[in-house]
């Protein structure tokens, strides 16, 4: 009887053990795919534009939008503004 109980306690001490490493391994592999995902995300959708005064490439939101136009910074969109050619 005194051994039935201590193979029974081992039993659930073993399968409380073995469902919590299993929800670890789940939640840090939720984690792993999540972050993957997010980078992932940025090198497919991460819309590369192009510096309408530079023409350097740099994701879409690292990039300055005005007037249908693209810049790298604020200074590019103000020299490309003032500096603009007449037929643009
Ligand atoms: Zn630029």
């Amino acid at each position: 009887m005194n051994l039935l109980i201590i193979r029974l306690i081992i039993f659930v001490v073993l399968l409380w053990a073995g469902l919590k490493l299993y929800r670890m391994y789940r939640e840090w592999k939720h984690e792993r795919d999540e972050l993957a995902g997010r980078e992932q995300r940025n090198l497919d959708n991460g819309q590369m534009v192009r510096c309408a005064y530079c023409r350097v490439h740099l994701p879409e939101d690292e990039a300055l939008h005005q007037d249908d136009q693209w810049f790298c910074g604020p200074n590019h969109r103000d020299r490309y503004l003032t500096e603009r050619p007449p037929q643009a």
